[in-house]
């Protein structure tokens, strides 16, 4: 594939009016969007809007005349469907790291102490990790890590409380079967615990048909709320009142505005709110959500995901005829792929000098440390196009073949990789 022919399959992409709906700077090709979503042009006034007309001019009566206070509940109803729920099912608050928190606990709850083992993946993103290890501190249990996840049957067992995975992995793109290991996990008496950073509002979820148990995701992806936008947590209705999440905070409260001085859960999802709402940020992720009914209305979901796996595909191709010594880490299997795409490269090259370079260059991935280093590009099907997938590989070809990544200005690292 050439520019050309990239081009004419651009031209005839049924999605390529979502392009328009997005900023995205001349000359640079964004592939960074499991990242970071690109910034939707609708955002900025609707935020200046929040800023200067519900705060400045509404103060403190916006809470209810600009629905401040339904934000949370609003925005979960939104994003029910892209997620295989019902409204009244998602709450958004928080951060994912934050929600998992309280979902962990709660499922950990729900075992009553009979089951204290968590399993998750050694290669999940740390952050989740992390939390489980907190919890299960508190519940005096035990995170069992698998290398593979092959290696995740035999251990749910009896002492097994909960299979927390994530669902699309961040590093490889490796996507689960979420029906078939939470069907799994429930033969075992286990619960399930999914993370869905990168998959909401790329790849088709059906929380009900798999009958999670917990679910968890963020704003700030594929959902292109901006940075640090909010997380939506999501639990089965029939564990509804079977718990208390841990952050018994006032707007979790039964009755907040009754200030009453015993802690009395909500019902349902409301429980997992915890303090009040980040009002500017919760605007930005509604803002994006616009873009989303957008896209519902030129085939939703299924049109996303065809466009995505088609653009993956092409990457793939790309890269193992142009990059050579290439090694993809991403299932070649769509029914395993998630919505980006990731590669090692050589021994000898730096793989973080090579994305500072191509960043130089005007295509924006991002690199991951560990075994192997990974160059990771994620594929946005509301705005990536092929073109992006020939401008991108034809920079990492050339940046691999003459070795121009191996500079002083490319080589020394920053902060955030
Ligand atoms: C991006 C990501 C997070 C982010 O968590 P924050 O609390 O928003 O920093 C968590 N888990 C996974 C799997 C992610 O990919």
């Amino acid at each position: 594939m050439n520019l050309d022919d990239a081009n004419r399959l651009d031209a005839a992409d049924p999605l390529r009016s979502l392009r328009e709906l997005f900023t995205l700077p001349e000359g640079v090709t964004y592939l960074d969007g499991n990242s970071l979503g690109a910034l939707p042009k609708a955002t900025p006034p609707r935020i200046a809007k929040a800023v200067e007309v519900e705060w400045g001019q509404g103060l403190i009566k916006s809470w209810n005349t600009a629905g401040w206070i339904d934000l949370p509940q609003r925005l979960g109803d939104r994003l029910a469907p892209w997620l295989g729920a019902r409204p009244g099912e998602v709450l958004v608050a928080d951060s994912t790291s934050v929600n998992l928190y309280k979902v962990l606990h709660a499922a950990l709850q729900l075992q009553q102490g009979q089951r204290r083992v968590v399993v998750s993946e050694r290669s999940n993103f740390p952050t989740d990790n992390y939390i489980a290890q907190s919890v299960v501190r508190a519940h005096g249990g035990e995170l069992i890590l698998v290398e593979t996840p092959e290696d995740i049957p035999p251990l749910l067992d009896e002492r097994c409380a909960v299979l927390m995975l994530t669902h699309v992995n961040y590093r490889s793109g490796r996507m689960h079967d979420m029906a078939l290991l939470t069907r799994w996990a429930h033969q075992a008496g286990a619960l399930a615990v999914w993370d869905l950073a990168h998959s909401a509002g790329a790849v088709p979820i059906d929380l009900l048909g798999a009958a999670a148990d917990f679910a968890i995701g963020c704003g700030y992806k594929y959902l292109n709320g901006g940075p640090g936008a909010p997380s939506f947590v999501w639990m089965h209705p029939r564990h509804a009142g079977q718990v208390w999440q841990p952050l018994t905070g006032w707007l979790g409260h039964a009755n907040p505005f009754d200030f009453d001085s015993e802690y009395q859960p909500a019902p349902g999802i409301q429980q997992y709110q915890c303090g009040t709402p980040a009002v500017l940020a919760m605007t930005g992720l509604e803002t994006a959500l616009d873009v989303f009914d957008a896209a519902q209305k030129l085939g939703g979901i299924k049109a996303l995901r065809n466009k995505s796996l088609a653009l993956t595909e092409a990457f793939i191709g790309a890269v193992e005829e142009r990059v050579p010594g290439a090694v993809i880490a991403t299932p070649r299997d769509a029914a395993m792929r998630g919505s980006q795409v990731s590669f090692g490269l050589p021994r000898g090259t730096d793989g973080y000098a090579v994305m500072q370079a191509l960043i130089a260059r005007g295509v924006i991935g991002d690199f991951r440390a560990g075994d192997p280093e990974l160059l990771r590009f994620g594929f946005a099907p509301l705005y990536n196009g092929f073109a992006d997938v020939v401008r991108a590989a034809d920079a990492i070809a050339d940046i691999v073949t003459t070795k121009s990544w191996d500079a002083p200005e490319f080589t020394s690292r920053s902060k955030v990789t």
